[in-house]
C-alpha cells in the first residue's frame, strides 16, 4: 500500500469517495479521501494518469467531473484502488499527491440544481402520522402506493462544519388564536441519506427501476434540519416551507454506487402490490449503519439514535422512476434525500420529535441535561458506515453546530 490506512477507517481501499476540497495554499479542487489523507486529483492528473481535461477537477464542484459518466469516473476509482495497492505505480514515492485531511477544508462536493425530498420510511411516516394527525390511520391511503416526496430548497445545502442559525418564523401557541412570530422552540434533525444524480435526462423521458442506478452517482448523509412549531403551523394544505428550506447539511465526501455494491440487502416487503413502474427487480436496499450525536456546548457528544439505511420502505430505484414518471427531467448534481430514516426500536427513530415523541419523553444527555429538542450551541453529528467481513466503506460525518438565531 502506498499509503497507511488506519485499521476501521470510513475511507478504506474498498471506498475511494469523491469530494471537494482546498488547503491554506490553494484553491478548490477534486480529491478522494484515502484514510486519514486526501488524494489530489489534480496533482495526479498532473502524471498524465486521467485522458480527460484536468479542468473537470478544478471547478468549483465535481458536477462536469461526475457529468463524464460512469465509464470515466467508475475507472478514476478502479485505477486509483490499483495505484495506492501497487508500490510501483505511478503514485509511488509521491507524498506531495496527499493532503492530510486534518490540515483541509472540505466544501460543497457537488452544485444542487434541485433537491426533492421523500417520505419513504414506514416508521418515521407512522410515527409522525400518529404524532401530527390520526393514531388510529397514521399513514395516508396513498402512502403504500406513492414514494411521497416534495420539492425542497438547493440554495440552503450546505456541507458538514458549516453552523447554522436556529431559524425564525411563525408559529401558533398551543389554545391561541393568533400565530406568534420569533425563533423556533423546536429545532429538530432529521437523519436521512441522500443521492447524488449522476446523469441528465430529458423533458418527457422516464428513468425505470431498471436503469435507475446508472442515474445514481452517490450517496451522502444528509441532515434534513427541521422546525417542527412551524411547520405544524404552516404545512397544511402544502406541505413543508419555511419549516424546512431554512437548512440541509450534507457530509462532504461522495460515495459511490459501486462503493456500496457490497452491502446491497432485500428491502421490506411491499404489500398492497406496487404499480408496474414502481416494480423492481433485485436487491435494492443498501445496509447502512447510522447514528446521530449531540454535543452540548463545551461537552462530550451523547449518540442519541442508532439506525439503517436498510430499512427505507421505498428505494431510491422507485424513488427515481417515481419521480420522473410524469417526464419531470433530472441533471447531474440533484439531490435526492430518502426521508428520514427511522427503524422500530424506540432508539432508531431519526428525530428528535420522534426520539422524545414531541417533547413527552425527554432525552438524557450525558452532561445531567435533557433534550426534547435541539438547544442554541447544540452540534449534531450523523454518521455512517457499511460492514462486511473486512470490508468497511464509510461516510464519515456531518457535523452541525447550531446558533442563536441571528
Ligand atoms: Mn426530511
Amino acid at each position: 500500500m502506498i499509503i497507511d490506512i488506519p485499521e476501521n477507517s470510513d475511507f478504506s481501499i474498498h471506498n475511494i469517495p469523491f469530494g471537494m476540497f482546498s488547503t491554506k495554499d490553494g484553491s478548490p479542487r477534486a480529491g478522494v479521501a484515502i484514510g486519514d489523507h486526501i488524494l489530489d486529483l489534480v496533482a495526479v492528473h498532473g502524471l498524465g494518469a486521467f485522458d480527460f481535461e484536468v479542468s473537470v477537477l478544478e471547478r468549483n464542484d465535481l458536477n462536469d467531473f461526475i457529468a463524464l459518466g460512469k465509464k470515466v469516473t467508475s475507472k478514476v476509482r478502479t485505477d486509483i484502488q490499483k495505484w495506492l495497492q501497487d508500490d510501483s505505480s505511478i503514485l509511488a514515492g509521491k507524498q506531495n499527491l496527499f493532503v492530510r485531511q486534518s490540515d483541509a477544508q472540505m466544501h460543497m462536493p457537488i452544485c444542487v440544481g434541485d433537491y426533492t425530498d421523500f417520505y419513504s420510511s414506514i416508521e418515521h411516516a407512522t410515527n409522525v402520522g400518529k404524532m401530527f394527525r390520526d393514531p388510529e390511520n397514521a399513514l395516508l391511503p396513498n402512502w403504500k402506493h406513492i414514494p411521497v416526496g416534495y420539492h425542497g430548497r438547493a440554495s440552503s445545502i450546505i456541507p458538514s462544519g458549516e453552523p447554522i442559525y436556529r431559524p425564525k418564523g411563525q408559529t401558533i401557541p398551543q389554545d391561541a388564536k393568533q400565530p406568534i412570530f420569533g425563533p423556533t422552540q423546536r429545532l429538530d434533525f432529521e437523519l436521512e441519506m441522500g443521492f447524488v444524480v449522476g446523469k441528465n435526462t430529458e423533458m418527457g423521458d422516464a428513468v425505470s427501476t431498471n436503469d435507475a442506478e446508472d442515474h445514481i452517482f452517490g450517496l451522502v448523509l444528509f441532515n434534513d434540519w427541521s422546525a417542527r412549531d412551524i411547520q405544524k403551523w404552516e404545512y397544511v394544505p402544502l406541505g413543508p416551507f419555511l419549516a424546512k428550506n431554512f437548512a440541509s447539511s450534507i457530509s462532504p465526501w461522495i460515495v459511490t454506487l459501486e462503493a456500496l455494491e457490497p452491502f446491497k440487502v432485500e428491502g421490506p416487503k411491499q404489500e398492497p402490490k406496487v404499480l408496474p413502474y414502481l416494480e423492481y427487480e433485485g436487491k435494492k436496499n443498501y445496509d447502512i449503519n447510522l447514528e446521530v450525536g449531540i454535543s452540548p456546548k463545551n461537552e462530550k457528544e451523547t449518540t442519541v439514535c442508532y439506525s439503517n439505511f436498510k430499512y427505507m420502505y421505498w428505494n431510491m430505484a422507485q424513488q427515481l422512476a417515481h419521480h420522473t414518471v410524469n417526464g419531470c427531467n433530472i441533471h447531474v448534481g440533484d439531490m435526492m434525500a430518502s426521508g428520514t430514516i427511522s427503524g422500530k426500536e424506540e432508539n432508531s427513530f431519526g428525530s428528535m420529535l420522534e426520539l422524545a415523541w414531541m417533547g413527552t419523553k425527554p432525552i438524557q444527555i450525558n452532561d445531567g441535561s435533557e433534550r426534547k429538542f435541539i438547544q442554541d450551541g447544540d452540534t449534531v453529528t450523523m454518521r455512517g458506515y457499511a460492514q462486511k467481513g473486512d470490508i468497511r466503506v464509510g461516510f464519515g460525518e456531518v457535523s452541525t453546530k447550531v446558533l442563536p438565531a441571528k
